[in-house]
């Protein structure tokens, strides 16, 4: 049995990441704050009635370290091992010096303490196994700082570093770590943006680059992959 946990599965890429993984034959642990998003999500994959396939969904907001402990935790205890950790989930907020310390703190918190609760949280039982996969969705504002978007900036270029530190501290213990930097996306998310939806990526580009990544031998270790949207380029 190949299991994956996918945060942020409720709707928008990790909705999408779920529904091919499970065509790949992963079980899955779904997580995010709507109940019911994630039963839409879980009720769709069933209905595709993919053989083996398990899921577990567990409503919990992510920079709730606690909460994520028990989602690993229960996982773990049903599924019995984690093969692939998709760390997507994440908000956004516009504003650099124009937002309140507090909303700094949230974006921080859902962004990079999040994430940072799902590694250590499932790092443990990758390398009880000595092997697994983590992909960290952070973005292109992880490399780069758009004006206006300080906060956002900030927890992503966080992700990104937290990412690279790993990479270099796991790879060798046959734990791939690779952290994809996406342009936008058309989700809920790209809402705000004012490019077109058909100039954007979509979220199959964001579950073929995980099947790349997975599809490489083992001898192989990809830090980061950054995707951007070619009309945006020039
Ligand atoms: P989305 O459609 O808004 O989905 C966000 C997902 O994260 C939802 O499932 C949401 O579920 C979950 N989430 C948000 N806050 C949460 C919290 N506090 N606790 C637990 N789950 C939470 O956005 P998306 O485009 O799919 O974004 C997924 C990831 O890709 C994010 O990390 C985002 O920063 C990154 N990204 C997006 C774009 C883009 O243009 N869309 C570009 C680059 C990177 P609930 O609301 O049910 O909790």
């Amino acid at each position: 049995m190949k299991v994956a946990i996918v945060t942020g599965a409720s709707r928008g890429i990790g909705a999408c990441v779920a529904q091919g993984l499970a065509e790949d034959g992963f079980s899955l642990a779904l997580t995010a704050r709507s109940k019911e998003g994630l039963d839409q999500v879980a009720k769709k994959i069933k209905e595709s009635n993919h053989k083996g396939v398990q899921i577990l969904t567990f409503p919990c907001d992510v920079s709730d370290s606690k909460a994520v402990n028990q989602m690993v935790e229960t996982t773990v205890k049903k599924f019995g091992r984690i093969d692939l950790l998709v760390n997507n989930a994440g908000m956004s907020k516009t504003g650099t010096l124009a937002i309140s310390t507090d909303e700094f703190d949230e974006v921080l918190s859902v962004n990079l303490k999040g994430p940072f609760a799902l590694l250590k949280a499932v790092v443990p039982t990758m390398k009880s196994q000595g092997d697994g996969t983590i992909i960290n969705i952070a973005s292109r504002a992880g490399k780069i700082g758009f004006a206006g978007w300080g906060a956002y900036a900030a927890s992503k270029f966080g992700m990104v570093g937290l990412g690279e530190s790993l990479y270099r501290e796991l790879s060798p213990m046959g734990i791939r770590v690779t952290t994809l930097c996406p342009s936008w996306v058309d989700t809920d998310m790209a809402k705000v943006s004012t490019f077109p939806a058909n100039q954007m990526l979509n979220p199959e580009d964001i579950l073929k680059s995980i099947r790349y990544i997975m599809s490489l031998s083992p001898a192989a270790a990809v830090k980061e992959l950054m995707i951007e949207c070619r009309a945006h380029l020039a």
